[in-house]
């Protein structure tokens, strides 16, 4: 969109010679709620536009749980950003005052043969790790020759409620304004103005464009959508291998099924890479997700997944780079940044974009 249409214009927020810039974020998910307070705590006035209710629980980010995985084998600075990023979640923690990360560590399946290799890495970049035996272990399904590495740094994120505890801290600070259902239509890229579907035209000093899969809507962006089938399973009865245990990955005859552990009131869930495809579109009301529940089982990520009682399944979307398969996190205009892809990590990221666009108002000021 052209910002030469005949819309009247807004004034930029920002009064001469004040430091405090008015940041304008559309999207309640993590990547919006975090940045929220990140440009909160630097000073900021913020807007948060959500088109649902806030948080939103058809919100990508709202689900029972997340992974953070902090070692990235081959990558030290992608190691370096994860690092950073646990850091970040810690300090979250205490921010909000309430638990939000199970510090249960991250197991990746990875080749024996280059074992050593790895540990000599895991050193280099400071994450502990460590190699728990088989018994300390409920039955995970490591594909043959293969050594299940755990992460210290890394365990699973409680997703929903992050949002809350974000969405409840940020309503307690002045300068913050939470807008529910106030859904964006439109963003002119070069001024950064955005316009409701009421009509109402909003502009801040800076605006992030953080709608999850759905920010491909408004600002046109090389990216793929991805939609993935995940199942929740119950504790087999009795059974309390899973006290205490990590989030896994790497898992199964393909090495591409992860699970995240239940715990302090979420379930167990299950997935693989194998059953994530590309789609058109967000909506899978019409799609039969027998096929690809028909493919977790028989992958054996979980050796003995009969056993384990069915709760739910759930469909869910991310993009990605289309050239990368990657994240993306775009400055499209001075006044405008988009996060047109998150990838498959974008939640326990999220911190990191937060802290970036929070660097951005500074260096516009
Ligand atoms: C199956 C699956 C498993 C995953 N596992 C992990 C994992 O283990 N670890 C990890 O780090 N990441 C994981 N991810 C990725 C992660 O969940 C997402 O990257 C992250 O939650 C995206 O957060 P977001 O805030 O950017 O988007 P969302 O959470 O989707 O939030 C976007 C918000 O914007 C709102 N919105 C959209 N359009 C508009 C509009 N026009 N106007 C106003 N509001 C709008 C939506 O209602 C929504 O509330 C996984 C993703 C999937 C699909």
């Amino acid at each position: 969109m052209s910002s030469t249409t005949g819309l009247a214009p807004t004034a930029p927020a920002r009064a001469a010679g004040s430091a405090a810039a008015h940041v304008v974020v559309v999207g309640a998910g993590v990547t919006g709620l975090l940045t929220a307070v990140a440009c909160a705590r630097a000073g900021h006035r913020v807007t948060v536009l959500e088109r649902g209710p806030l948080p939103n629980p058809d919100a990508t980010s709202h689900d029972q749980h997340r992974a953070i995985r902090t070692l990235l084998p081959g990558d030290p600075g992608g190691t370096a950003r994860r690092l950073d990023a646990h850091r970040h979640w810690q300090d979250l923690e205490a921010l909000f005052g309430t638990p939000l990360y199970r510090r249960v560590g991250t197991l990746t399946a990875h080749p024996e043969g280059r074992l050593d290799e790895l540990l000599a890495e895991a050193d280099r970049a400071g994450v502990p790790v460590d190699l728990p035996a088989e018994r300390e272990l409920p039955p995970l399904g490591l594909p043959p020759g293969t050594v299940g590495v755990r992460e210290r740094t890394g365990g699973v994120l409680l997703a929903d409620r992050v949002l809350h505890a974000a969405a409840r801290w940020l309503a307690t600070r002045p300068g913050v304004v939470l807008r529910p259902h106030s859904t964006v239509r439109s963003v002119f890229t070069g001024s950064g103005r955005i316009v409701l579907d009421t009509g109402e035209v909003l502009r801040g000093d800076l605006a992030l464009l953080a709608g999850g899969p759905w920010t491909r809507r408004l600002a046109d962006s090389p990216v793929t959508l991805h939609r993935q089938t995940m199942l929740y399973l119950g504790r087999p009865a009795g059974d309390d291998r899973w006290d205490g245990a990590p989030a896994a990955g790497g898992l199964g005859r393909e090495g591409r099924g992860w699970v995240l552990p239940p715990g302090v009131g979420t379930l167990l869930k299950l997935s693989s890479d194998t059953v994530c495809r590309p789609v058109a579109d967000t909506d899978s009301s019409g799609e039969d997700q027998r096929p690809y529940l028909e493919r977790l089982a028989v992958e054996g990520v979980l050796p003995d997944l009969d056993r384990y009682p069915v709760v739910g399944v759930r469909v869910c979307h991310y993009t990605a780079d289309a050239a990368t398969g990657g994240p993306l996190l775009t400055r499209v205009s001075p006044g405008l940044w988009t996060r047109a892809a998150c990838g498959g990590s974008g939640f326990s990221t999220a911190p990191l974009v937060a802290e970036r666009i929070a660097e951005a108002v500074k260096e516009a000021a």
